[in-house]
């Protein structure tokens, strides 16, 4: 890649192979085991594109559940997209929709069956992450949804009442000054605190699906990407560098990392944009006493244009929010500084702290915000469209695609993201010049 500029995928040909992790925190802070290539010709029932929690997760129900041995094929390392590399944050539900838009738009009784899938969704991420053997850091101490305007927070009170009151949910409200008691921000009106969220090591999650799914019987290969694919009698042919896998069926679980013209199924359905994180040095406890900060809480605000921070175990800030728009200006110094003034207006005491790692990944957005999991086709299925919000739904999607493929389509919940594809954008060519109108009224909304 050229100086600063990373993978994109609207544009390259190629998603690398075997490449490095980004320059994150998480990959400093812990060394993930490497795994070899795909030298042979494999014959496998499923073969699985992508080793992030979609994929990994799959294969682990497949393998565990139903003894099917998957083929797991990473272009790059375990956790290298998205999974290794967010924020982990484990929050209920997926999508830009809150439950209201579900109710809206399916009826109460669909929106109860959405709360339950989300709940299910944290509640499985975290029997995972205490049984596999990768520590994963977990961190209790909830969520906070931060409104950053008296009249958001007005809305935000009546929301979390209707939680608790339709679905029965226990997050509560907490007025201005019960809210700087979890943190002192001058632009904080309330919060939503959701005590059952949690913080997760995200990279150290990736590697132990990995290993869950492998010690039940998957076969996972990195530095394998699928360059290639022909449909056979028998199922599919999967073209790598040094070698080829023959499956019954197929899972593309390679999410924002999706080369464009993957598939026809896929094209154009999906848009790939960035997010971005910076790590700062850590903060002394005189800093952490004047932000009002314990490590614990996950914290994020109200805007259009979302802001998400967490003080991390050893008293480092995490904080992000919007990237840039392509891949080559992804590491261009603006977006840091952008993230690093956002970071000092909300937390006027960090303003001098250092910052040491900055990085971005690619967030698979759908048109009408909310994702899709299931078949494309005969024997082909796919998971996408997470908006951002994955962690906790991308390992519940692979579950789902392990016990539609093993159960056939009838065993997927009646649920919007289980039942139609993913609509088209219109005239998808100009997604990105539509997220920069975007960029521009949501940065004059916010204020
Ligand atoms: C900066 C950032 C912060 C985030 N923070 C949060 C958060 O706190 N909470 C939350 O809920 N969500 C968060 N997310 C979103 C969340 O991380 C994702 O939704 C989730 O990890 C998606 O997982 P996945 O397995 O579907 O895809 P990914 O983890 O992106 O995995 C896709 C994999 O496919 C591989 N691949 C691509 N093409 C090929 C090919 N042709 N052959 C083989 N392999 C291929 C890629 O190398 C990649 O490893 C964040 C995302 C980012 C970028």
């Amino acid at each position: 890649m050229p100086d600063g500029s990373i993978y994109d995928p609207l544009v390259d040909k190629h998603p690398g192979s075997g490449s490095p992790y980004p320059s994150s925190y998480w990959a400093r802070e812990h060394q993930v085991a490497p795994v070899e290539p795909l030298k042979t010709v494999r014959k496998t029932q499923v073969a699985v594109i992508g080793a992030g929690y979609t994929g990994l997760s799959c294969a682990y129900h497949l393998a565990s559940r139903w003894d099917i041995e998957p083929v797991v094929l990473e272009a790059n390392r375990i956790g290298w997209g998205c999974s290794g590399r967010n924020a982990g944050f484990v929050l209920s539900g997926t999508g830009r929709l809150g439950l209201g838009d579900y109710q809206h738009r399916w009826g109460k009784d669909t929106a109860k069956l959405v709360y339950s899938e989300f709940r299910q969704g944290v509640d499985n991420i975290r029997y995972l992450a205490e049984q596999g053997p990768v520590d994963c850091q977990l961190q209790d101490g909830g969520y906070l949804k931060l409104a950053h305007s008296a009249s958001m927070a007005r809305k935000m009170a009546r929301v979390t009442d209707n939680m608790r009151r339709e679905f029965g949910d226990t997050s509560r409200w907490l007025t201005q000054q019960q809210a700087r008691s979890h943190i002192l921000s001058p632009g904080v009106y309330g919060a939503t605190l959701t005590p059952y969220s949690f913080g997760i090591n995200p990279l150290r999650m990736a590697e132990n699906l990995a290993a869950m799914a492998k010690n039940a019987g998957a076969n996972i290969y990195t530095g394998s990407p699928v360059t290639d694919w022909q449909r056979s009698d028998q199922g599919y042919r999967l073209f790598t560098p040094q070698g080829e896998v023959q499956a019954s069926k197929v899972v593309i679980a390679s999410n924002g990392y999706t080369l464009n013209r993957f598939h026809p199924a896929l094209d154009g359905r999906h848009f790939p944009v960035l997010s971005s994180v910076l790590v700062t040095q850590p903060l002394s406890q005189q800093q952490q006493q004047a932000c009002g900060l314990t490590p614990g809480p996950l914290f994020m605000d109200s805007r259009q244009l979302k802001y998400y921070y967490r003080l991390l175990p050893d008293g480092r800030l995490l904080f992000g929010g919007r990237g840039a728009i392509t891949g080559k200006a992804a590491n261009h110094p603006r977006y840091q500084n952008h993230l690093k003034r956002a970071l000092a207006a909300w937390l006027p005491a960090t303003r001098d702290i250092g910052v040491e790692h900055f990085w971005s990944g690619w967030v698979s957005v759908a048109l009408d915000n909310y994702p899709r999991v299931g078949p494309l086709e005969d024997n082909l299925y796919a998971a996408m469209g997470y908006c951002g919000a994955g962690v906790s739904f991308a390992t519940l999607a692979g579950q789902r695609l392990a016990e539609t493929i093993a159960q056939g389509p009838n065993s997927l919940p009646d649920l919007p993201f289980y039942q139609t594809p993913l609509p088209k954008f219109p005239l998808p060519r100009l997604r990105r010049l539509g997220l920069k109108a975007f960029y521009h009224w949501a940065q004059w909304r916010d204020g």
